[in-house]
C-alpha cells in the first residue's frame, strides 16, 4: 500500500474524551472512528489487524477440530423464550419487531441458535463431540459502554461450543479450548493470566477467564505471588488468621453507643471494640410478584461484601440494597443501628419474611458485637451459633492484598486490575435441558447432549494489545497482529533517485511475501517519521542521503533501536524479523 492513497486519518492531539490509553491512540492512530456510544467502525489499519487476529483465531480453532460457522445476528425472540434467557436477561438485549409485530432479537451470544441446529440434527452419541464456532457480531446494550472498543455495543466475537455425550467429553474440549485459548493469546503478544470465575446467574459449573493485567480493565484479580493460584474478586478466597474469641458471655447485652454509625465509629468508642470483633449487618430486598422479601447479610465488621458472591449464593435471585425506610421499617431501627439478633421475631411481627446469610468467617465466633435495633444501642456477647438463626452460610467477601493464598498456603494475595480477553465456560446440560437438545447413548438411553462455550472478543484483544504494547510515541503492535510487517519511508520524495529506491524496496519486500507500507508522502520527514511511530509498524526502512553509498536505516518501533543496513541485504533481513515468533 500507498500511503498517499491509503486512508489514515491520525491526529495530532490526543482527543479529549478518550480516557485510556487504547481508546486514545485507536482514535490517533486512524485505527477506528466512533458513530455512536459504544458502536464503532474500524478503518483500513482497524480491519488488517483484526483480520491478522481472526486468521490466528480461525487456524486455533480449527486445531482443536472446530468447525466453522456463520449463524445469523438476528433471531426470533422464539429461541430465547425456549432457553428463559429472553426473561432472565434485562436490557442488555436488543430487542425489536419485525414487520409483522414478531418479535426478534440481535444476538448477545449463540447457545439458543447452536443448540436449535443441534437439536434438530444430532440423534446419536455417533455424531459427538462436535466443535463449532463462529466468527460473528455479538449485540448488548451495555449500559455503560467505555474504554473505547473495551465495551462496546457492538462488537465482533469468536464464539464456540463444544457438544459431548457425557462431562467427562466436557472436561476434555473444556482443556482442549484452554490450551487453544493460551496459544491465541500468546500469539497474539499478550500476557495474560488464567483466573477462576463466577459462572453467574445463567449456571454452569466451571468457568475461566483470560485477564490481562492493566489499570484500563474493570474487573480485579487476585494472584498468588507464590504459586500458580488465580482468581477474579468474585470468586476468590483466602487463608485468613485464626481469631482467638475468649471466654463466652453467657448472654447478649446490650449498651448505650450515642452517635455511633459506622464500624469504625464503634471502634473509636469508650473501651473500642475492633473490627473483626463486630458483625456488620446489611439489608438487601428481593421484589418478586408484588412482594418483598428481607434478607440480611452478615459479614466481620472489618469484611466487605462483594455483591457477585452474594448473588452466586443467592442461585441467581436478583436482590437490591434496600431503601432508608424499608430498613425503618423492616426493623425499627437506622442503619447504623442493625443486627440479627433478635430480627427474625421482629420481621415475622410486622408480617414480613426474612432470611440471613452470614459470611463463612464468622462461623463459630462469639463474644461478637452488634447493632441492637435500636438507633444508639448495641449488643456484646453475640453467639453466632446461639443467638442469630442463620439460613445460609456462604462465602461473600472480597479478599484483599496481602491476605494468605489458598491453593498454597504460603504466598499472598496480590490484587490486580485487568481486562478480560475471554471466558471458557462449562454450560453443562443448561440449554439442551431447556431447548430438548437429546441424543441417544450407546445403551439407547436418551440423554441430553452436555455442552460448553468458549468466546473472544475481537475488538477488546486489540485494545488490550496497545494497552500492553505502546509508549509516548504510539502503538508498538506485535509482529503477528501488526497491519503491516515494514514500512519505508522514503524521507523526501521530491527527489528522484529516493524516489525511485522507495519504489524497488516495496516491490522487493512485496515479492519476498511482506506486507509493506510505502510512506511516499510529500511531508517533512519528521512529520513521517511521527506517524511511523503513531501507527506502530513494527520495522521501519528508511530511505534518505546514504542511499548514495547504497545505505538505508532500519529501525525497530519496539527498542527503538536504528542501524544502517545495505539496501542489498534489507530485504532479507527484515523477511528473517518479521518472520521470527515474538
Ligand atoms: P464482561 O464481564 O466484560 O461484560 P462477559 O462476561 O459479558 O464480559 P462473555 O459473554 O463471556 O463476556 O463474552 C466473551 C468475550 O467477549 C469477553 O471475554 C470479551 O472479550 C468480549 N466481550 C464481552 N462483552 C464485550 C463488550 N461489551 N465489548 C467488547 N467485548 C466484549
Ligand atoms: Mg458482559
Amino acid at each position: 500500500m500507498r500511503w498517499s492513497e491509503y486512508f489514515i486519518p491520525t491526529l495530532r492531539e490526543d482527543p479529549a474524551d478518550a480516557e485510556v490509553v487504547s481508546h486514545k491512540l485507536l482514535l490517533r492512530a486512524g485505527v477506528v472512528r466512533q458513530l455512536a456510544a459504544g458502536i464503532y467502525s474500524l478503518l483500513p489499519l482497524g480491519q488488517r489487524v483484526a483480520l491478522k487476529v481472526m486468521q490466528i483465531l480461525r487456524e486455533e480453532m480449527n486445531g482443536i477440530g472446530g468447525q466453522e460457522f456463520y449463524l445469523p445476528a438476528l433471531h426470533p425472540a422464539d429461541v430465547w423464550k425456549e432457553s428463559g434467557r429472553w426473561y432472565a436477561i434485562g436490557d442488555d438485549m436488543f430487542r425489536l419487531k419485525d414487520r409483522k409485530g414478531a418479535e426478534m432479537v440481535l444476538g448477545m451470544t449463540h447457545e439458543e441458535v447452536f443448540t436449535t441446529i443441534a437439536r434438530n440434527e444430532i440423534r446419536s452419541y455417533k455424531q459427538l463431540p462436535q466443535v463449532w464456532y463462529q466468527i460473528q457480531v455479538k449485540f448488548r446494550d451495555e449500559a455503560r459502554p467505555k474504554s473505547g472498543v473495551m465495551r462496546v455495543r457492538h462488537f465482533i466475537m469468536k464464539d464456540a461450543y463444544s457438544l459431548d455425550i457425557d462431562q467427562v467429553g466436557l472436561d476434555r474440549s473444556f482443556i482442549n479450548q484452554r490450551e487453544a485459548y493460551k496459544r491465541i493469546f500468546s500469539r497474539c503478544g499478550l500476557n495474560f493470566v488464567v483466573v477462576e470465575a463466577s459462572s453467574g446467574a445463567m449456571g454452569g459449573s466451571e468457568s475461566q477467564e483470560f485477564m490481562v493485567k492493566s489499570d484500563a480493565g474493570e474487573d480485579m484479580i487476585a494472584t498468588c505471588t507464590n504459586c500458580g493460584y488465580a482468581a477474579n474478586l468474585e470468586k476468590a478466597t483466602s487463608c485468613l488468621p485464626e481469631i482467638r474469641d475468649g471466654v463466652a458471655l453467657g448472654f447478649p447485652t446490650e449498651f448505650p453507643t450515642p452517635g455511633v454509625r459506622t464500624i469504625a465509629d464503634l471502634e473509636k468508642f469508650l473501651e473500642g471494640v475492633p473490627g473483626e470483633q463486630q458483625i456488620k449487618t446489611l439489608v438487601y430486598v428481593s421484589t418478586k410478584d408484588g412482594k418483598s422479601r428481607y434478607l440480611l447479610v452478615l459479614l466481620r465488621g472489618d469484611h466487605q461484601l462483594h455483591e457477585t458472591k452474594l448473588n452466586d449464593a443467592l442461585a441467581g435471585l436478583e436482590v437490591r440494597p434496600a431503601h432508608a425506610e424499608e430498613i425503618y421499617d423492616l426493623l425499627g431501627a437506622n442503619a447504623g443501628s442493625l443486627g440479627a439478633v433478635g430480627a427474625k421475631k421482629k420481621a415475622r411481627e410486622s408480617g414480613k419474611e426474612l432470611a440471613i446469610v452470614a459470611n463463612l468467617a464468622l462461623r463459630g465466633r462469639h463474644n461478637m458485637t452488634t447493632g441492637a435495633n435500636v438507633d444508639d444501642y448495641h449488643i456484646r456477647g453475640v453467639d453466632l451459633q446461639r443467638d442469630i438463626s442463620v439460613d445460609k452460610w456462604a462465602d461473600l467477601r472480597a479478599v484483599n492484598s496481602g491476605e494468605g493464598c489458598p491453593g498454597c498456603g504460603q504466598g499472598t494475595l496480590e490484587l490486580s486490575k485487568a481486562v478480560e480477553i475471554g471466558h471458557i465456560f462449562k454450560l453443562g446440560t443448561k440449554y439442551s435441558e431447556s431447548m430438548g437438545a437429546r441424543v441417544l447413548t450407546q445403551d439407547g438411553k436418551e440423554v441430553p447432549i452436555v455442552m460448553g462455550c468458549y468466546g473472544i472478543g475481537v475488538e477488546r484483544l486489540i485494545a488490550s494489545a496497545i494497552e500492553l504494547h505502546h509508549d509516548d510515541d504510539g502503538i508498538i503492535w506485535p509482529k503477528t497482529i501488526a497491519p503491516f510487517d515494514v514500512i519505508v519511508t522514503v524521507t523526501n520524495v521530491k527527489q528522484e533517485d529516493l524516489r525511485e529506491a522507495g519504489e524497488k524496496l516495496y516491490r522487493e519486500l512485496q515479492r519476498a511475501g511482506l506486507e509493506v507500507l510505502l510512506d511516499d508522502r510529500d511531508e517533512r520527514a519528521g512529520v513521517k517519521f511521527k506517524d511511523a511511530d503513531l501507527i506502530g509498524i513494527p520495522y521501519r526502512i528508511t530511505i534518505g542521503k546514504k542511499i548514495s553509498d547504497g545505505v538505508v536505516e532500519l529501525f525497530d518501533r519496539a527498542s527503538r533501536v536504528s542501524e544502517d543496513v545495505k539496501v542489498k541485504e534489507v530485504v532479507e533481513r527484515v523477511q528473517k524479523l518479521a518472520l521470527a515468533g515474538l
